[in-house]
């Protein structure tokens, strides 16, 4: 027997008044995996996790979490799921472990597997020396490790971020993600996180990029990447416009998108000798071929085609 997905959604949306924030999502998450949700701010993304969270009710569609829907089975849905939203969820002030007993005691725990979730909790987040600290004196990264920790204490099948690294510094990301490697290498935790820093985005399994609440592009980064092009070339100077028409002329620009300093060109080939002609090409002060990223992609599927002819 196959495994029930974490997530199954189908022609799910959401309007507010006449606003259509998610027009129809179709999704599948299975069981222990990492699925990015992307786009510019607006596109649907919180939206659409606080679908999945049971926390907004859907205009259109279903959705179920481990076979559960989200309206009929609400709360053995929600039993499995721990959330992370932008909004702190741990109260200020009260101490960081009186945070954590609370939640132990919101998810039914009793006393003794309450006190050993605390300890465990504690442990693993790296919060045991700042316990006895109210909540409010964290800096906002081990803040946000203090939410993680709250979301993650019953030990739930799926988690649901939105955001879950915005403001931190590089070294509280590096612990937020190594946090979440390990509930998923330990315990086959499925993820489902949205995020504006793309490069977060590159090792999931599955990613979505919304843009005014419809499905822009989804799949695999890999194959995202290979889709647009063998690899980009980024082109700056008041020559980047003829640059690119050199490069289309030799039938090479499988995307060719316009930047603030010029253009960044996605290439069908990496190794074309009209890439080499480029150094003697007028009027650019930047040429650089590098491999391609989902920032490219997500560039590629929402920037308006229009703005894009040189
Ligand atoms: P961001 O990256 O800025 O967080 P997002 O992708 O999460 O954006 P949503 O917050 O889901 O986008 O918003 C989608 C659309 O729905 C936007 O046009 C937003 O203004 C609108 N919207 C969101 N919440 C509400 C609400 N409670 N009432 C009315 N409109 C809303």
């Amino acid at each position: 027997m196959t495994a029930p997905l974490a997530v199954q959604a189908a022609r799910l949306g959401r309007d507010y008044g006449a606003t259509r924030a998610l027009e129809g999502l179709d999704l599948e998450v299975p069981a222990g995996a990492l699925v990015g949700l992307l786009g510019p701010n607006g596109a649907g993304k919180t939206t659409a996790m606080l679908l999945l969270a049971t926390l907004l009710a859907p205009t259109r569609g279903s959705a179920a979490l481990f076979g559960c829907d989200t309206r009929r089975d609400r709360r053995a849905a929600r039993q499995r799921l721990g959330l992370v939203f932008q909004e702190p969820s741990v109260d200020g002030l009260l101490t960081v472990e009186e945070n954590l007993r609370f939640a132990a005691r919101l998810a039914g725990l009793r006393e003794r597997e309450a006190r050993a979730a605390v300890r465990a909790t504690l442990d693993r987040v790296g919060l045991t020396a700042r316990a006895a600290q109210p909540a409010r004196t964290l800096s906002g990264g081990w803040r946000r490790l203090a939410d993680i920790a709250r979301a993650t204490l019953h030990r739930p099948a799926l988690l649901i971020l939105d955001e879950p690294t915005v403001g931190l510094d590089p070294e509280h990301r590096e612990r937020v993600w190594a946090l979440l490697d390990e509930e998923r290498r330990t315990r086959g935790c499925a993820i489902l996180f949205s995020t504006h820093y793309l490069a977060e985005a590159e090792p999931a399994d599955h990613v979505v990029l919304l843009a005014a609440g419809r499905v822009a592009a989804a799949g695999e980064p890999a194959l995202l990447r290979r889709a647009l092009g063998a690899a980009v070339v980024e082109l700056e100077g008041s020559g980047a416009a003829g640059a690119v028409r050199l490069l289309q002329c030799d039938d090479l620009v499988s995307r060719a998108i316009r930047t603030d300093r010029g253009y960044r060109v996605a290439l069908r080939d990496a190794h074309a000798p009209a890439l080499e002609r480029l150094a003697a090409a007028p009027g650019l002060t930047r040429v650089t071929v590098r491999e391609t990223t989902l920032e490219d992609v997500y560039f590629a599927v929402t920037v308006c085609a229009s703005d894009d002819a040189p």
